[in-house]
């Protein structure tokens, strides 16, 4: 067969370069020796969650570790999952997190030398390579329609076999040079398939900078290498992309790993060194007692957004994210509590070999601790910013008063007290938990445990002693006075001693009175609250808790 004639009338395509031309438009980068060239390589489905952020995480520290870059190409070849928006939203969602490119699609940076850096951009480059392997021998033309390709597997199922096109099975491979014309000139539509030279019987070693050691059997799938639209698939355009975008490591999810085969045998009839792989292990969570995979339908914490929307504090979310990528993150971080996490020497060998547990609680956790060492200012800008981009009206009305919220975050992140306060978990919640100190989001609850005689005396007789003007001591002394006045006992120890001579102790009245300032029995000093709220409101708030 006049293989040249064939590849021509394939491809006849009039902008492909000489195949060394490539070499020398993307020559090797010039880096120091042991830097890494790391890349995420997302399909732009405006869908961002987890396990991206769990990988490009590894990417970036791996890369910004070793003097490298790390890079963003955007895997479009399939135009209908595309989404408008969502290369900025990747960028943009990365960014929070403080995970930033050097170089990629929209990155405004002078490394771009590699682009472009979207694989529809880049179609004569796979289409010179396609051409290439046709013309050895190595590729050719497949007429089969979807419906016989459904035939053959259910026929391959039905006799308990390995499913694909191969071996007896690859019907094109052997179509005789009049065949292919003929189905040509009569219009079928065609894809470029692998003519695979491999043969499942060997087995090859392969060394996963995650896995570690392991065996995978030789490919002998004829894969389809470019569409019938003329464009790649993930397999051959990956293989091409990061050859000559000279990454030297690729940080992929597992279910790739079933794909290695193929890779391999690409990369070599490619004549191209293959770039060193890790095949991250899926994110799993605790479902009722069973692990499972985090899934996009049942766990809103999978995206992304999920995180932003709630207002997690982004370092909190990366240093939860470093816990489960390194093992020994946490040790490091309790021996240096106050290090920021890029100090932290990561290294791709302490990656997990199998399931990652995702664990919310323990994020939140980390999160909690994280916004305890922040200062009422620097909580103020936080949840602001959260504020202006997801919070209601009424927030956005409140956040402009930055003192009052300051004066605020002092105290419920018990700020010049003898122990910070861990309270505020996220923007979301933070923002909830001072909701009380504004007269329009005031939604309180009057549940007290005594009946409604006693907790209008306690509240008129505190209403009427209350001076803003009481220290702490001051204050307290009112409560105590006003206790003893409605039967309840003004010292703990009075009321220990003997519980039954009294309704109950200077406790219960404080909570009585917490109930109708804050609405709920539980909050921070109560008589800085009122300080806070300021001696009009206070009155206010207790004369309508009276009423009800
Ligand atoms: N586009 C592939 C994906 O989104 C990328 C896999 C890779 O990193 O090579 O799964």
């Amino acid at each position: 067969m006049d293989l040249k004639k064939l590849a021509n009338t394939l491809i006849p395509d009039t902008d492909l370069l000489p195949l060394e031309k490539y070499e020398e438009i993307y020559p090797p980068r010039n880096l120091p020796r042991g830097a890494e060239v790391t890349r995420l390589a997302p399909s732009p489905t405006g869908f961002i969650h987890l396990g991206n952020l769990y990988s490009a995480l590894a990417d970036e520290r791996i890369a910004h570790t070793t003097g490298g870059i790390f890079y963003l190409r955007i895997e479009d070849t399939d135009e209908k999952r595309r989404v408008e928006g969502a290369v900025e939203s990747v960028i943009r969602s990365l960014k929070y997190f403080n995970v930033n490119f050097d170089e990629g699609a929209e990155i405004d940076s002078p490394l771009n030398k590699y682009g472009p850096y979207y694989q529809r951009q880049r179609a004569s480059i796979y289409r010179a390579f396609a051409k290439d392997l046709i013309e050895r021998g190595l590729a050719y033309p497949c007429f089969c329609t979807e419906e016989e390709l459904n035939k053959v597997r259910e026929e391959q199922t039905a006799k308990k076999l390995i499913t694909g096109y191969y071996g007896e099975y690859a019907k094109c491979r052997n179509l005789s040079e009049e065949e292919i014309y003929s189905n040509l000139s009569a219009g079928k539509p065609f894809v470029i398939r692998l003519k695979s030279q491999g043969n499942t019987a060997n087995k090859l070693t392969f060394r996963d900078r995650i896995k570690g050691e392991i065996t995978v059997t030789e490919n002998d799938q004829d894969v389809v290498i470019l569409k019938s639209d003329g464009i790649p698939t993930y397999h051959f355009a990956h293989a091409i992309d990061d050859y000559f975008m000279r990454t030297t490591l690729v940080i992929r999810g597992e279910e790739w790993l079933s794909s290695l085969p193929v890779h391999i045998e690409l990369f070599k009839v490619l004549g191209f060194p293959m770039p060193a792989y890790g095949h991250t292990c899926s994110l799993m969570k605790v479902d009722n007692g069973t692990k499972r995979k985090l899934s996009k339908r049942k766990d809103p914490e999978l995206s992304l957004d999920y995180y932003r929307g709630e207002g997690y504090y982004p370092v909190a979310v990366v240093k939860y994210l470093m816990t489960i990528l390194n093992s020994n993150f946490e040790e490091w971080e309790r021996k240096n509590p106050s290090a920021d996490y890029t100090q932290f020497k990561f290294t791709i060998e302490k990656m997990g070999r199998s399931g990652a547990l995702f664990d919310l609680d323990k994020l939140n956790d980390i999160s909690k601790t994280e916004l305890s060492k922040l200062s009422a200012e620097e909580m103020y800008a936080f949840l602001n910013s959260w504020v202006q981009e997801f919070g209601s009206d009424a927030d956005r009305a409140h956040f402009a008063d930055s003192n009052y919220i300051i004066s605020i975050l002092n105290l419920i992140m018990g700020i010049g007290g003898k122990k910070r306060r861990k309270d505020i978990e996220r923007a979301k919640q933070g923002v909830a938990l001072i909701a009380y100190f504004f007269d329009d989001t005031f939604a309180p609850v009057y549940e007290y445990r005594f009946d409604k005689d006693t907790v209008n005396g306690v509240l008129s007789s505190f209403a009427a002693a209350y001076d803003p003007a009481d220290d702490n001591q001051g204050w307290f002394a009112k409560v105590k006075a006003v206790a003893a006045e409605h039967g309840f006992a003004a010292e703990m120890s009075e009321y220990k001693a003997n519980p039954s001579a009294y309704k109950g102790s200077v406790a219960d009245v404080a909570e009585i009175l917490r109930i109708a300032v804050t609405g709920m029995p539980n909050s921070p000093d109560l008589c800085t609250i009122m300080g806070i709220l300021g001696p009009e409101r206070c009155a206010k708030r207790l004369a309508s808790a009276m009423e009800k």
